[in-house]
């Protein structure tokens, strides 16, 4: 069974990485509470050559290089993409299995949400992470 998959709410959208994430982070900014319409985006970043996709994504650009993905059908939110450096984002609450998600930063914390305690150890970053 492929490790890393998931769809959205409705089903219509089904997507499956075969290789491990480059990156497993938690995006506090309010780009990303916008786009999601939650507190936080929690996301599992692959290559986009890794990932494959099935059903009709929407997108819509939140900056000029980053892509979000959301079922028009549903309005899950699953992807944000980056052509230009051939990578995706994927939420986690969009796994089949949530639990595989395994976070190891959390950035843009100037924009966290005031209610929300941050005390799982994992490295804080102000603003966009160091390279
Ligand atoms: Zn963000
Ligand atoms: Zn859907």
């Amino acid at each position: 069974m492929t490790k890393y998959q998931g769809g959205c709410l409705g089903g219509a959208v089904r997507y499956k990485a075969e290789a491990e994430p480059i990156n497993e982070r938690v995006c506090h900014c309010r780009l990303c509470q916008k786009a999601i319409g939650a507190a936080f985006n929690a996301r599992l970043l692959f290559r986009l050559d890794d990932v494959t996709i099935e059903g009709h994504v929407a997108t819509i650009n939140t900056s000029p290089d980053l892509k979000r993905g959301f079922c028009p059908a549903c309005g899950t939110t699953m992807f944000s993409r980056r052509d230009s450096r051939g990578i995706i984002g994927v939420t986690s609450g969009s796994l089949d299995d949530p639990s595989v998600f395994k976070p190891d930063m959390h950035f843009w914390t100037t924009s966290k949400q005031l209610w929300l305690q941050l005390d799982d150890g994992l490295p804080q970053y102000e603003g966009a992470p160091p390279a």
